[in-house]
């Protein structure tokens, strides 16, 4: 009953979201294949991965950014008067209102008691559920022919594209490419053009004496808690000429050597063959042509692989940016990002090559460092983007608000249209404010990290009722947030939220040439986890990924996409039946004692708690 009512609601306020909670949610409140979101299936083998003549037809629409977010308008004529095409369009005030009733919610007291004790049943719960069924668990996947954990298919969900290679793997490249071509142009300086060698002779080095310790690009001790250390790893030898000139998609090669080390990596992962990944490329907003940009090296260095799925990071560093006087104010650089998306949704035939490269793109992600603080309270009498030209960086929740308004926009249009969609997969809980928390689980369809939600029951509980996915890298919180041994990853998995694995930064936290292996390998070592419970967050990872319908069906069993022991297939994803109905039991059981006490007009304080359930999250 909640579900139906709230499934309602949602679809009046949360369109877009509430097609992707469909997707994880029950199947009884609307056919399930409806609500999934719409990602473009690989192409088939013989067919051209770089075709460019399929983009339909322009449509001439206009768009028009009004408050920080884009309207569509038919023609001129309903652009004066200002009646947009009839598509959702977010509203601010309602978000702001929803984020403080979730505020209120994890601050109040019986509430905060109620989730913690939910929370720890459901930790027991497990105790005994492995206790008892260990071992018809390990039964049922010993008779399961074929499949075992190495050759279920697991994905990669969060991985930064300019570190997907291990340090290894960048060091031979550089001396390669100093051995093949010493004498190339590489660079431009005044004027000057400059060689391979020139830039290695300025620096002072001879790439023979390179080692991966004079690299310098690993995380160790000296960065736990300073995320600027760290991003100066992201530099070789310290010196940013070397990451311009291999970890870039622009620079004076036209980002050729990125891409080369990236086709790389993904011939090894084609190799491998059941593992995927997710890199995150970025686009910056600073200039609306970083957009064709990034589609002409996509294209031109034929990066696509079956094995990757590309998701495009949105760095928060407005503050710079002004500071420089790169950008007049916070609008700019959200129309910068999202304007040329518009315009290749509207117009395809006069972007056939961003149109081409959007089918690749599954998603968004919001990235940077989240302990920073903001001294700016996000509300609806914040300056809205366009006037947003001081050099203070808005707050992480106005960040999110305004991607996530402008991603569902986009969304809908293209859905329309028939294209696919793409999801919003922010960085959140890593650090910082708890109430980041609170913003993702308004705007977004997953995240990345969620450590933080160790620290606060309610959002906790609300997490795993909405069953929001989470993909956690235990090795990279080790060198920068969190050690290792307290890591909250086997607790959430227990409990039964939706975690995957994920490696981050490879080239940063990394030893070895499969480093999705390595996260497994370890945590498998480190918190004596069983294959049942490995091939468990395989699974999740595959369905928490931009992978297509079609893969998914392929990947997990033809209905996947249903909740329970219904939607596994044994065969494919080797998880215990037995593990399947215990969660989905224990769900039901959860959700079943909440919608009883809502009737009980007894207990008030649940009830408030279902009431605002109702209309604050777009996941449930
Ligand atoms: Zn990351």
């Amino acid at each position: 009953m909640i579900r139906e009512k709230y499934a309602r609601l949602a679809y009046h306020r949360f369109p877009r979201t509430t097609a992707q909670y469909l997707g994880h949610g029950r199947a009884d409140t609307a056919p399930p294949e409806e609500g999934l979101p719409d990602f473009h299936p690989p192409p088939q083998p013989q067919e051209d991965p770089y075709c460019l003549d399929d983009a339909p037809p322009n449509l001439g629409y206009l768009v028009h950014m009004q408050g920080g977010i884009f309207f569509v308008y038919d023609n001129k004529k309903m652009l004066q008067r200002q009646e947009p095409h009839s598509l959702p369009y977010p509203d601010l005030e309602t978000y702001t209102v929803d984020m403080s009733h979730i505020l209120a919610l994890i601050t109040d007291g019986p509430t905060k008691t109620y989730c913690h004790r939910r929370l720890n049943f459901l930790e027991s719960k497990f105790s005994l559920h492995e206790m008892l069924n260990e071992m018809s668990e390990f039964k049922e996947l010993k008779s399961n022919p074929h499949r075992d954990f190495y050759n279920v298919r697991k994905v990669d969900t969060h991985i930064h594209a300019a570190a997907c290679m291990n340090q290894k793997h960048l060091l031979r490249f550089i001396k390669h490419t100093y051995q093949t071509e010493p004498d190339r142009t590489v660079a431009e300086k005044w004027g000057r053009k400059i060689t391979l060698r020139q830039v290695f002779d300025s620096l002072h080095m001879d790439p023979y004496d390179l080692t991966v310790d004079s690299l310098d690009v690993h995380a160790g001790r000296q960065t736990f808690h300073r995320f600027d250390k760290f991003n100066s790893k992201y530099n070789p030898v310290g010196a940013s000429e070397l990451r311009d000139l291999y970890l870039k998609t622009e620079n004076y090669l036209g980002g050729e050597y990125f891409a080369r080390m990236v086709k790389e990596v993904a011939r090894e992962l084609e190799e491998s063959k059941y593992q995927y990944s997710e890199p995150r490329l970025s686009i910056y907003g600073r200039s609306p042509k970083e957009w064709p940009n990034l589609a002409r090296w996509f294209i031109q260095h034929k990066v696509y692989s079956p094995n990757m799925r590309w998701i495009i990071q949105v760095p928060r560093i407005y503050d710079i940016f002004r500071s420089k006087k790169l950008l007049p104010s916070f609008g700019k650089m959200l129309e910068n990002i999202f304007l040329p998306l518009f315009e290749a949704t509207i117009n395809p035939q006069d972007h056939r090559e961003l149109h081409l490269f959007l089918k690749y793109v599954t998603g968004f992600d919001s990235v940077d460092d989240e302990s920073k603080h903001s001294d700016h309270m996000f509300s609806d009498k914040s300056p809205s983007p366009e006037i947003w030209t001081s050099e203070q960086n808005p707050p992480y929740s106005y960040y999110l608000y305004y991607m996530y308004a402008n991603i569902m926009v986009l969304n809908n249009l293209r859905r329309e249209r028939g294209l696919s969609t793409f999801l919003f997969r922010p960085h959140c809980g890593e650090a910082g404010s708890i109430t980041h928390l609170v913003s993702a689980f308004l705007t977004a369809d997953n995240i990345s990290h969620g450590l933080l939600l160790k620290k606060s029951p309610v959002l906790q509980y609300l997490y795993y009722l909405a069953q929001i996915p989470i993909a956690m890298s235990p090795l990279s919180n080790n060198s920068l947030f969190l050690e290792y041994s307290k890591n909250p990853l086997r607790e959430f998995l227990h409990k039964g939220l939706h975690v995957s694995l994920s490696t981050d930064d490879p080239m940063q936290f990394h030893y070895t040439k499969e480093a999705l292996m390595e996260e497994y390998a370890i945590a498998a070592q480190v918190w004596k986890l069983s294959t049942c419970d490995l091939c468990e967050i395989a699974r999740n990872s595959v369905l928490q990924s931009g992978l297509s319908h079609q893969e998914k069906q392929k990947f997990l069993g033809q209905n996947y996409y249903k909740e329970g022991p219904e939607g596994n297939d044994i065969r494919k994803t080797n998880v215990a039946q037995i593990r399947m109905a215990f969660r989905y039991e224990t769900l039901c059981n959860e959700l079943s004692f909440l919608s009883d006490a809502m009737k009980s007009e007894e207990i008030t304080a649940l009830i408030h708690w279902n009431q605002r359930q109702l209309y604050t999250g777009p996941h449930f």
